[in-house]
């Protein structure tokens, strides 16, 4: 098994302290960690591929060992075009388990190569998603201590052009 990384899918619409404690957890057991930002075709999407890239790409600037991509189709498409083994997912509440529980299995099913692994969430971002954040964000609230400088920036735009 090839466990020189990680690979940490998501959506990411947007990122949050949340998924960046987890990034920065998995660099103290791989090397390196490829954050890649994909659809999910369950949720609505408040940011595009691009702005959701551009995000995490300005927010994890210098942290070392993590690199950003884009990625449209099939997680295990990606890990099998990249060689990739290993892949990172986070847990919140029970609410996560299901649906993480059903995702890692047809995963595992259509891709047996690879194996997912699970950190558990930090207690203080235990509450913490990005659907949150937004809803918070256009009620006027403040998530400075939820999502980095550049996400804030964003969303301001984003909030600023409806
Ligand atoms: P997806 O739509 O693929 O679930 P998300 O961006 O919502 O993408 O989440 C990506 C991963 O990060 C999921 O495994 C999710 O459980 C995890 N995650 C999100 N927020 C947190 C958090 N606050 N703490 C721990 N894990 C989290």
């Amino acid at each position: 098994m090839n466990s020189g990384f990680i690979v940490y899918p998501g959506s990411f619409d947007p990122i949050t302290y949340g998924h960046i404690d987890l990034i920065e957890r998995a660099l103290r057991i791989f090397p390196r960690v490829h954050v890649v930002v994909m659809e999910n075709p369950r949720k609505t999407s408040l940011f595009t591929l691009d702005e959701k890239y551009e995000m995490i790409d300005e927010s994890l600037k210098g942290l070392e060992g993590v690199t950003v991509e884009k990625w449209e189709g099939l997680l295990v498409d990606y890990m099998r075009q990249t060689g990739a083994r290993v892949v990172l997912r986070g847990l919140r509440a029970f609410s996560d388990f299901d649906y993480e529980f059903q995702m890692a299995l047809a995963n595992k099913y259509m891709c047996p190569e690879i194996e997912i692994v699970f950190l558990m969430t930090n207690v203080k971002y235990h509450f913490l998603s990005s659907s949150l954040v937004k809803e918070i964000f256009q009620m006027g609230g403040d998530v400075s201590r939820w999502v980095p400088p550049p996400v804030l920036r964003y969303l301001e735009k984003k909030l600023a052009k409806k």
